[in-house]
C-alpha cells in the first residue's frame, strides 16, 4: 500500500509538485531497490536529473518512467497521476474531451494518455474462465449503434441497406462467470467460435447460451449446456439465462455510445478490455482501483484479494 486517495482534490495535494511525484513513482516501481532498465543491474548512482548506471559495459543514463507508459511524453506525473484517477474510477469511462477540459490538457495528449493508460488494463496471462460447478454465459453482440437506437434520419440514411448500417460495427462476444469475472473479445471473421468458447472457458463450468447452432456441438464438451430460445421469446427457465451477461452488455453500450460516442473497430478491443477491467474490479475501492492501475503501469500486479477489496 502506497498512499491513499479517497478523492481527485487529495490526490492533486499529494502529489504537489513533479519531485513528490518522482519519489512516489520511484517507489512504486522499484520499492528502493533502483534497477537499470537497460541491463537490470542494481547499482547505479544519482546524477542530477536522474541515474547512471554502473556496470562497465552499459554505464547508461536512465530515469524512473524510462521504459514504461511515461515515456516519451512531455506531460508531468501529476497529470498522469490525475489521469489514471479519473479513468479508472469514472464508471462509465472517461473521454478524450472531458479529460482535456478536467487536466488543462490539450485533447490529443488526453487521447493518448487514455490509450496509454486503456493498454494497462488488458489481462496479461488471461486463463480460462469458470471451472467445476461454475455457470459462465456466453453471447454475442453488435456494438457501435444498433440500427432500433439510431435516430430516424440516420437510420433512412441507410435506406435498409444492411452492409451499410453494419459499416463501422463489430461483433463482440462476452464471457461471464455469474458473480465472477467477464471478458469481452471483439470477434475475428477469421476465428472459430467454438474454438474461442474452448480457449476462453474451462470445460469443468456449466455453459449458459442461447440456442445458436454454434454453441450445439461445442456445448457437449462441457459438464453441462442449457440455453434459452430468444427466438421463441424465451429469456429465463428457471436459472437458464443469459441475462447476466446481457447486462454487461448493455453497460459495455453505454460506456461507448455515451461516453465515446464512436469507437473505431481497430480500437474496440481496448475499449472493451478497459470495461471488463471495471467490471472486474467493481467491488474494489477507488483508491484501491487507483493503486492498482499505478501498479499494473509499472507490471506489478495487485493480488486479486486486494483488488476485490477483501484484504
Ligand atoms: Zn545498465
Amino acid at each position: 500500500m502506497f498512499a491513499q486517495f479517497k478523492t481527485l482534490p487529495q490526490l492533486f495535494d499529494f502529489f504537489k509538485n513533479e519531485e513528490v511525484c518522482i519519489a512516489y513513482w520511484e517507489n512504486v516501481r522499484w520499492g528502493g531497490n533502483i534497477t537499470c532498465p537497460h541491463c537490470d543491474s542494481e547499482n547505479p548512482y544519482k546524477t542530477n536529473r536522474g541515474y547512471k548506471c554502473r556496470n562497465i559495459e552499459c554505464q547508461k543514463k536512465f530515469t524512473a518512467i524510462v521504459g514504461t507508459i511515461f515515456e516519451n511524453t512531455k506531460l508531468p506525473l501529476r497529470t498522469w497521476f490525475g489521469a489514471i484517477y479519473l479513468c479508472a474510477n469514472h464508471k462509465k469511462g472517461v473521454s478524450s474531451l472531458q479529460l482535456s477540459r478536467d487536466l488543462g490538457i490539450h485533447q490529443s495528449n488526453a487521447w493518448f494518455l487514455l490509450h496509454r493508460i486503456r493498454e494497462t488494463m488488458a489481462e496479461q496471462a488471461p486463463q480460462a474462465l469458470g471451472g467445476e460447478g461454475v455457470v459462465v454465459e456466453v453471447d454475442t453482440t453488435i456494438v457501435g449503434g444498433k440500427t432500433k437506437t439510431m435516430n430516424n434520419k440516420k437510420r433512412k440514411s441507410f435506406k435498409g441497406d444492411r452492409n451499410a448500417a453494419m459499416a463501422n460495427k463489430t461483433a463482440v462476444t462476452g464471457y461471464i462467470e455469474r458473480g465472477g469475472a467477464i471478458r469481452f473479445d471483439v470477434v475475428d471473421p477469421n476465428e472459430n467460435e467454438p474454438d474461442m468458447v474452448r480457449k476462453h472457458i474451462d470445460t469443468e463450468s456449466v455453459l449458459m447460451t442461447d440456442t445458436a447452432n454454434t454453441y450445439v456441438a461445442v456445448g457437449k464438451e462441457y459438464a453441462a449446456h442449457e440455453s434459452v430460445d430468444h427466438s421463441r421469446n424465451e429469456y429465463v427457465r428457471g436459472h437458464a439465462h443469459t441475462n447476466t451477461i446481457e447486462g454487461a452488455f448493455s453497460h459495455f453500450d453505454r460506456m461507448v455510445m455515451g461516453t465515446y460516442h464512436f469507437v473505431s473497430p481497430k480500437h474496440l478491443q481496448a475499449y472493451a478490455n478497459e470495461c471488463a477491467y471495471r467490471y472486474n474490479t467493481r467491488k474494489s475501492l477507488d483508491p484501491v482501483r487507483f493503486e492498482d492501475t499505478v501498479l499494473r503501469c509499472s507490471g506489478v500486479r495487485l493480488k486479486y484479494k486486494g483488488l476485490v477489496g477483501k484484504s
